[in-house]
């Protein structure tokens, strides 16, 4: 049976994702930072584990529960978006979300990537257009923005690291999807993004390795 690792899925995309893998008969292991939530992911028929992705101590412990694993796909999904115009960000507000957003995944890549690269699987980061330099067109959320193309370096460097161990990683757009985050006048449900999402990942190779792209599959500049 193929295994499914979704790091973020208390609610929102990454917990469509552990639905919707279930749904396909998928051995799913998902983390959630509340105890309540690992609590209902298991009712879905997930493993799973409590993570905060800000706490080191957190991902070290995942690190031991996940030793003997390997994984097919692993989707990196956890983030806040944290002050709406955050153009002069206090220190407070600056490292929660890079902690989030990016101290997080760079603490999770060596302890996940590994486990993919086994069985020459995929790697998915939960990125944002809105982390794009290069397809820029507006300074709102700059705080956010900053963050997601922080990771989207870090992502260049996993696929580096990790495509030449044999797996393929990717940073992803969802799509602005009807999550506590997009708000409900998004344009995409969650059940329509992650579809997509999912298939998208499940088309690409190994040729994708170190891609930015959007939920359809289509580039985004970096
Ligand atoms: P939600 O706000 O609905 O959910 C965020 C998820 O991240 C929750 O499961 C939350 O857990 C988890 N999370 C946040 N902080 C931590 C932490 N410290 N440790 C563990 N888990 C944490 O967001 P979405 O589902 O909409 O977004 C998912 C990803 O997609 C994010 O990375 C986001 O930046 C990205 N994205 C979303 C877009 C959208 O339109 N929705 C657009 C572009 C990108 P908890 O319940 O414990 O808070």
């Amino acid at each position: 049976m193929p295994t499914a690792l979704i790091i973020g899925a208390s609610r929102g995309i990454g917990h469509e994702m552990v639905r919707q893998y279930r749904l396909d008969g998928w051995r799913v292991i998902a983390t959630a930072r509340k105890r309540e939530d690992c609590d209902e992911l298991a009712q879905l028929g997930a493993v799973s584990y409590q993570l905060d992705v800000t706490s080191a101590d957190s991902i070290a412990a995942l690190g031991w529960q996940l030793d003997d694993e390997q994984v097919d796909l692993a989707w990196i999904v956890a983030g806040v978006y944290g002050p709406e115009h955050a153009s002069f960000p206090t220190g407070p507000e600056f490292d929660a979300v890079m902690h989030t957003n990016v101290l997080g995944p760079m603490r999770l890549v060596p302890i996940v990537a590994p486990l993919v690269a086994t069985r020459h699987g995929k790697l998915a980061v939960l990125s944002s257009k809105m982390g794009s330099i290069g397809a820029r067109s507006s300074t709102e959320g700059t705080l956010y923005r900053a963050s997601k193309a922080a990771l989207n370096s870090v992502l260049a460097d996993t696929a580096i690291t990790y495509g030449a161990q044999g797996a393929t990683c990717v940073a992803f757009h969802p799509g602005w999807v009807q999550t506590d985050m997009g708000g409900s006048g998004a344009t995409l449900t969650v059940e329509q993004s992650v579809t997509a999402l999912r298939a998208t990942l499940a088309g690409l190779d190994t040729s994708s390795n170190g891609a930015f792209l959007n939920y359809d599959g289509s580039p985004i500049p970096w």
